[in-house]
């Protein structure tokens, strides 16, 4: 390979997560993978004989979507086309100056027009921690939960990419005596998810079977899933979450390939009660990769990890998501976003979200600056993290999803 790149690097050569970016000086994003701290220009490499007519297509847009339409065969093709590039036996001068560029002279942005985000609820951990805080350690889990992937229908609109401020929400809020007020929400919060971008769609009417839905996955990426826990305590009943989820959802920039994570593959959670018939899988696979949740207020000169979880806790595996909710026969299509829903573990540390690390507000997290926090405060920022380590010990990346939060 032509390019010099540290041993440790999460972003080898045979990892490739794909991206959106628009490169100084040119007039449009692009299609990008990453490699070490570089972008690859995969319109360049478009534009001087790589690739096949519909790859070629896809490459020039400005968007990932054609792209991810079209399905597991072309990436993997894509993917081995790079790596012809990468291995330098074209040995082509011209391309590389043009098609390769540091990282940071590349604006990256976000990558799919998401037509729709589902946001799920498939952490049996998350999932109990919240019932127990609020409906007692006895009923913790709803009836329903054990059945089915529980989601609901987020708002595309305000998906946006790794870097942007977030604002303060305002927000009905109803104190403990006295009727709802119109204030800045006080109860900001993060929620740790993985999200899988939707490659080919299905047709309206045409379910995707469990066993065939990761066919469907273009990649997954991070996704902070901003949260105002007090207005959403009030607006929630009976028909779910609203404006204590839509004013802001960030995505992480790279979108990893399920080719990258074969070797990051572990088995899924035992389910009891079997599922469904339409919801079994032949063999339950999920991600083995580590999420880490770090914050850094006003103050503090670096980030503190808060929270280490990982994605291999998830109960609901994404295929098993993808046949549920397509099952009465929705349509999903290209560069519709699904999200797993705040990931948390077993063990103190790994809860994904403020709500449950500071329980409801009963134990601050103590900063190594001296400061607690229960939620984000303004002047916050808070990083997400995450890497997954391959069977083969290569350690591979998923960039990072940051923001800070500014007052209302
Ligand atoms: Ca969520």
């Amino acid at each position: 390979m032509f390019l010099d790149l540290p041993a440790d690097t999460l972003y080898p050569a045979d990892h490739l997560p794909w991206g959106l970016g628009k490169p100084r000086g040119a007039v449009r994003q692009r299609p990008l993978v990453r490699v070490g701290d570089f972008a690859v220009d995969l319109a360049v490499l478009a534009s001087t004989g790589y690739f096949d007519v519909a790859a070629k297509h896809a490459l020039t847009q400005d968007v990932l979507n054609d792209l991810m339409e079209l399905g597991p065969l072309a990436w993997d093709a894509v993917r081995a086309e790079i790596a012809r590039f990468l291995s330098g036996s074209d040995d082509r001068d011209d391309v590389r100056s043009r098609a390769v560029h540091p990282l940071a002279d590349v604006s990256l942005c976000l990558p799919a027009h998401i037509g729709d985000y589902t946001d799920f609820y498939s952490s049996r951990e998350h999932a109990t921690n919240v019932g127990t805080m609020f409906r007692g350690a006895d009923n913790a889990l709803m009836p329903n939960w054990l059945h089915l992937p529980v989601g609901y229908h987020g708002r595309a609109s305000s998906v946006v990419v790794s870097g942007h401020d977030v604002r303060r929400p305002m927000g009905q809020i109803k104190p403990p005596d006295g009727p709802p007020v119109f204030a800045p929400s006080k109860e900001l919060d993060v929620e740790i998810e993985m999200g899988a971008f939707v490659g080919p769609g299905n047709a309206l009417g045409h379910p995707v079977a469990a066993d065939e839905a990761e066919r469907h996955v273009f990649g997954l990426c991070l996704v902070n899933d901003w949260s105002a826990r007090d207005v959403q305590r009030w607006e929630y009943v009976p028909l779910g979450p609203f404006l204590a989820k839509n004013f802001l959802t960030t995505v992480s920039p790279w979108i990893v390939s399920l080719a990258s994570l074969e070797g990051a593959r572990c088995e899924a959670p035992v389910q009891d009660p079997a599922p469904l018939p339409y919801l079994a899988e032949a063999h339950r696979r999920g991600f083995d990769i580590e999420l880490i949740g770090s914050i850094q207020t006003a103050t503090m000169d670096a980030p503190a990890a808060i929270i280490r979880t990982n994605t291999r806790f998830l109960y609901w595996t994404l295929a098993q998501q993808i046949a549920h909710h397509t099952m009465n026969g929705c349509n999903l299509r290209p560069g519709d976003l699904l999200a797993s829903g705040t990931i948390s573990g077993p063990d103190p540390g790994s809860e994904g979200s403020l709500l449950e690390l500071a329980w409801k507000g009963t134990r601050p997290v103590e900063l190594p600056s001296g400061e607690t926090r229960i939620w984000l405060e303004d002047g916050d920022t808070f990083t997400i993290t995450a890497s997954a380590t391959r069977s083969d010990g290569q350690k591979v990346g998923f960039g990072e999803v940051v923001g800070t939060v500014v007052s209302a």
